[in-house]
């Protein structure tokens, strides 16, 4: 079989970690088995609509590395399906399968409609014009009456209409539990329970992959495909994200979308990747996986049932597990920005930077808390020097920085291993607790206790300059003590 999945987003908003986990799993499918994946853009429901939006799921696509393969013409490449822009042949589409019994011609006006609701209780429409004459229908549609094309759930035969769904199983839902919706508007166009039928069959659709929302009216939308007399496709309902045992991760848990990802430093890859593993269990060990692994590796038989907690945690630590393996280089490049926003902006060597970092970051935005404290020496708290367990204290420190001060001085190098050097000769002379002296050395050239290097590397960032202006103001200071 040819296969052919899609993804099918509706313009609302930002690209959430659901959506962009439907659109990655049609992907890795089609690609997978060396099928063809289609960008369909539902947007015939204008209340939804937010401006904006189809550039976002556009820009998503292409900065994820998820490219459709088929389209209308755009600039020279292929641009999604727009069902707005298809909206004139979905009537015809709705004529047909009121020619086959599948549908019917509904003129009730609103204040009918409202009343149904308020005596049965529960808003289900009740096939009244279901049993309208040829005649009727024809005169009412003459003289102009507004009208709605309803689907035509045949209840009085009283049956069940199932589907064994790829995840789920066999999903059965009776007739009765079944409503005659609405599948072309007064307005002509169709609602997103039609146009997703007939699209997916115009397109050739073979396997349909969405979330679970749909998976109890997807037996309704089969009565469609049987009444057209089209095979139907296969479903893959994918499990529910949460955000903790029993609450949905909803749009409302705002950052939980791709560009507040990217915002927050996350690296595409990393994101694709946690993603990936959201609802789906690779069969082996290995969790990090790029695109092409993904690809090699997904299978339905690993897509899970139950809601899958989205941990952020984990997502950090998978980032983290992908920074470790860029150069200083590299990583100089994509965390330019977050260094351009810290304190150290544009004083230091960004590649220099990136070398302590690389081992020790899990996302960009946590940059600035690393290096900050580069910029904020002066006037730094001097109970730093205190450790009871080192038997550390100010008047210690003091002592070892003036003795080191003029070793270090000496030394013309100023590199992390040059220092290194220096310090074990100190260390040796057992006068002083190792602990004792890599502290001083760090809160002296720092002010800071916590660094993402050690005492050495901080000095050769610093440069020999400075960390000796730095040593000699900490010793001052600790003079005044
Ligand atoms: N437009 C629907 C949505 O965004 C798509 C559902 C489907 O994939 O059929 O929820």
């Amino acid at each position: 079989m040819d296969i052919r999945t899609r993804f099918a987003p509706s313009p609302t908003g930002f690209m959430h970690v659901g959506n962009l986990r439907t659109c990655l799993y049609g992907y890795l499918f089609a690609k997978k088995n060396g099928g063809t994946f289609v960008l369909r853009i539902e947007d015939t429901d204008q209340e939804r609509y937010v401006e904006g939006a189809v550039e976002i799921i556009y820009s998503t696509l292409a900065k994820a590395g998820i490219e459709h393969d088929e389209g209308p013409d755009k600039d020279g490449g292929y641009g999604p399906y727009i069902q707005s822009e298809r909206k004139g042949m979905y009537l015809d589409y709705a004529k047909d399968l009121v020619a086959k019994g599948g549908a019917y011609y509904c003129f009730c006006d609103k204040a009918r409609l409202d009343t149904l609701s308020n005596d049965s209780g529960i808003k289900k429409y009740d096939k009244h014009c279901a049993s309208l004459s040829q005649a009727d229908i024809e005169s009412k549609i003459k003289s102009g009456t507004p009208y709605v094309i309803r689907q035509n759930i045949r209840t009085e035969e009283g049956g069940v209409s199932s589907y064994d769904d790829m995840v789920f199983g066999t999903i059965s839902v009776p007739y009765s539990d079944m409503e005659d919706g609405v599948l072309i508007k007064s307005d002509g166009m169709p609602t997103y329970n039609f146009a997703n039928v007939v699209d997916d069959h115009l397109m050739k659709i073979t396997h349909v992959i969405r979330g679970m929302e749909y998976l109890s009216s997807t037996p309704k939308y089969n009565l469609m495909y049987d009444a057209f007399g089209w095979d139907r496709p296969l479903y893959m309902h994918l499990p529910q994200i949460m955000k903790d045992a029993t609450h949905k991760l909803s749009k409302r848990y705002g950052d939980a979308n791709f560009e507040d990802f990217l915002e927050k430093g996350y690296l595409v890859p990393a994101i694709i990747n946690y993603i990936a593993l959201l609802g789906w269990s690779p069969s082996g060990n290995q969790e990090k996986m790029d695109m092409a692994e993904l690809t090699e590796a997904f299978d339905v038989k690993g897509v899970s049932k139950s809601g899958s907690i989205f941990d952020e945690a984990k997502m950090r630590w998978l980032n983290a597990e992908y920074i470790k393996e860029m150069t200083p280089e590299q990583f100089a490049i994509v965390a330019k920005p977050y260094f351009d926003k810290s304190k150290v902006a544009g004083k230091y060597d960004y590649v220099q930077l990136s070398k302590l970092l690389t081992s020790r970051i899990e996302i960009l935005s946590d940059i600035a808390s690393k290096v900050d404290f580069l910029e904020e020496f002066k006037g730094y708290d001097l109970a730093l020097y205190d450790n009871k367990k080192n038997k550390m204290s100010g008047t210690v420190a003091l002592e070892i920085l003036e003795k080191m001060l003029p070793l270090l001085q000496s030394d013309n190098d100023w590199t992390n291993d040059s220092m290194q050097v220096v310090v074990n000769n100190f260390i040796e002379q057992g006068e002083y607790k190792k602990g004792q002296i890599f502290l001083a050395l760090r809160v002296g050239v720092t002010g800071s206790g916590m660094t993402p290097g050690g005492a050495t590397e901080m000095a050769e960032l610093l440069g020999k300059a400075e960390s000796i202006r730095r040593i000699s103001e900490s010793i001052e200071r600790l003079r005044g003590l």
